[in-house]
């Protein structure tokens, strides 16, 4: 199973707080979206989820499985199953992706049992396939030199090769074009299973036209103010935020 569960909380950067209390649950099978006008914290929930250490957690808790998220390291919530395709994914020179693909994935296996070569080149093939990357992909530093749009499809890549339990998605969708928002959203729906849990962190409603998301969460001023279905997207994307302001009294 697939369970993360956010219960009430708080993160501050430089002592200050911009998470005021988030509350979310997310289980297997099941897609979330959350939207909200920029500078509301999505990519803070999102770095502190996976425990960015500009991100203090001062208060609340979040569980994965039952097991306690925020005691582990960085590298131990990897293994535990949780994923982050970053907003803004890093250039790192002199690894290449399938190098680093592969050792991420042997990072989640016990020693001993490390894929096989064969095996890990079988996958990655096909998944690049899958998202339409050509395959001199694989032999190029991670992320160097990609554009904005190979960038995501690679923080896919990643997702689709690591078969996360639960994937963080910040701003999939900035600056793709309409097909390869297609093709992100493919990778997305391929890793539909009850053993997958996945929040979609955006600020348009467009790639919810391909991933159909369960439920939609409007974010402002550092916590969930709005649930509902993906009625939601298509209000926010007609009208904005102002009536959800209105509707919940929130002056600006
Ligand atoms: P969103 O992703 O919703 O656009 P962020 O989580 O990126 O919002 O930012 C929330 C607030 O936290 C903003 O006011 C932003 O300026 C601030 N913030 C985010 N990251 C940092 C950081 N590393 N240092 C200082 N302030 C930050
Ligand atoms: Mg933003
Ligand atoms: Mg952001």
């Amino acid at each position: 199973a697939s369970h993360l569960k956010i219960e009430d909380l708080h993160v501050a950067i430089d002592g200050k707080e911009i998470l005021k209390g988030v509350n979310l649950e997310i289980k297997g099978g099941e897609i979330h979206a959350v939207m909200g006008p920029n500078g509301t914290g999505k990519s803070t929930l999102a770095s502190a989820l996976m425990g960015h250490p500009t991100y203090e957690v001062t208060s609340g808790s979040v569980t994965l499985d039952g097991e306690d998220v925020l005691e582990m390291e960085v590298n131990e919530r990897a293994q535990a199953g949780m994923f982050l395709a970053m907003q803004y994914p890093s250039e790192i020179s002199g690894v290449t992706n399938s190098d680093f693909l592969r050792s991420a994935i042997n990072s989640r296996r016990e020693e001993g049992d490390e894929i096989s070569l064969m095996k890990f080149i079988r996958q990655l093939d096909a998944q690049m396939g899958l998202l339409e990357m050509p395959g001199e992909m694989a032999h190029r530093y991670l992320n160097e030199g990609f554009s904005g749009g190979e960038k995501k499809r690679n923080e896919i890549l990643q997702m689709t090769m690591l078969k996360p339990a639960i994937a963080i998605l910040d701003e999939i969708d900035s600056g793709l074009d309409i097909d390869a928002l297609k093709v992100v959203a493919k990778g997305v729906n391929e890793m539909r299973s009850p053993e997958f849990g996945c929040l979609i962190i955006t600020h348009y409603q467009r790639l919810l036209n391909y991933i159909e998301p369960d439920f939609i969460h409007i974010m402002m001023g550092g916590k969930i103010v709005m649930s509902g279905g993906k009625e939601l997207a298509h209000r926010l994307e007609a009208e904005g935020y102002d009536w959800v302001k209105k509707e919940l009294g929130i002056e600006e």
